[in-house]
């Protein structure tokens, strides 16, 4: 059975005093929980993550990301961090290529396959992300754009590396924009996102994969988009600021 993951995005968001608050009423509404098949990942800035694997430690359920990494091992690049470091302070996953990054910072697939190889070489697992713009959509390009997106960041990767990673498709139109993808939608992309790994690796990979769903996924929404076949849980940014909605997604994710 595949892994459904709900990953808590923070960006750039959160005081000391917030982040600790936050992270310590979700650990204590997670406690509470029957949780089976569900891993709770929580992403804060840099600065909080090493306060924020300590907190969540003693959880089985709960493990940490980090939002960036740079593409390069170590070295003189003052102001970056490195996969290496992530590593060693208990950061498990990576968000690679969220599209603020590709946006604002101009990261392209080809920077994203060299942090796919850093975190892989570091023991991080990337969480990529995938989606196609509101004019791609409306274009009907959105199937090629986010097959271009896996096959130049992570199709070069060997089939036991492939496996371990996970895909979150987030279209650009619906992240931090109160606009959901429809359930159908989400599907058929999840679906297709499937036969394209199927095509090029293997049915059993394919299938192995979590792919989560991101963009304005919500307390009220998670439910019905969580039910779909090929949603494997789901990648959150507002609402995982605020606790108790983000927990009622997390149950979603255990109900469905
Ligand atoms: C995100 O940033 O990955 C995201 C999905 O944001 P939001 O939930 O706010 O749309």
């Amino acid at each position: 059975m595949r892994k459904k993951l709900v990953v808590a995005n923070w960006k750039m968001n959160n005081t000391q005093d917030e982040a600790t608050r936050l992270v310590s009423s979700i650990v204590s509404q997670i406690n509470g929980l029957t949780i089976n098949n569900v891993e709770v990942v929580i992403s804060p800035s840099y600065v909080y993550l090493k306060e924020i694997v300590e907190l969540t430690k003693n959880d089985e359920h709960i493990s940490v990301a980090a939002q960036n990494c740079s593409e390069h091992l170590k070295g003189a690049y003052t102001g970056e961090v490195s996969s290496q470091m992530l590593s060693s302070i208990g950061v498990k996953y990576l968000i690679v290529g969220h599209s603020e990054r590709r946006t604002y910072q101009k990261e392209s697939n080809s920077l994203l396959k060299q942090k796919v190889d850093v975190a892989l070489s570091n023991n991080l697992i990337p969480i990529y992300c995938c989606g196609e713009r509101l004019e791609e959509r409306n274009a009907e390009t959105h199937y090629s754009v986010v097959e271009n997106q896996l096959n130049e960041g992570l199709f070069h990767l060997p089939m036991d590396a492939i496996s371990k990673l996970v895909i979150a498709y987030e279209p650009v139109w619906a992240i931090g924009t109160g606009v959901t993808a429809t359930a159908a939608q989400a599907q058929e992309m999840h679906q297709f996102i499937r036969s394209v790994i199927s095509k090029k690796y293997n049915p059993t990979i394919a299938n192995t994969i979590s792919i989560l769903y991101g963009g304005s996924c919500n307390a009220a929404n998670a439910s019905e988009l969580f039910a779909c076949k090929d949603v494997d849980g789901g990648l959150v940014g507002g609402v995982s600021l605020i606790a108790n909605d983000f927990v009622k997604i997390v149950e979603s994710a255990i109900s469905n």
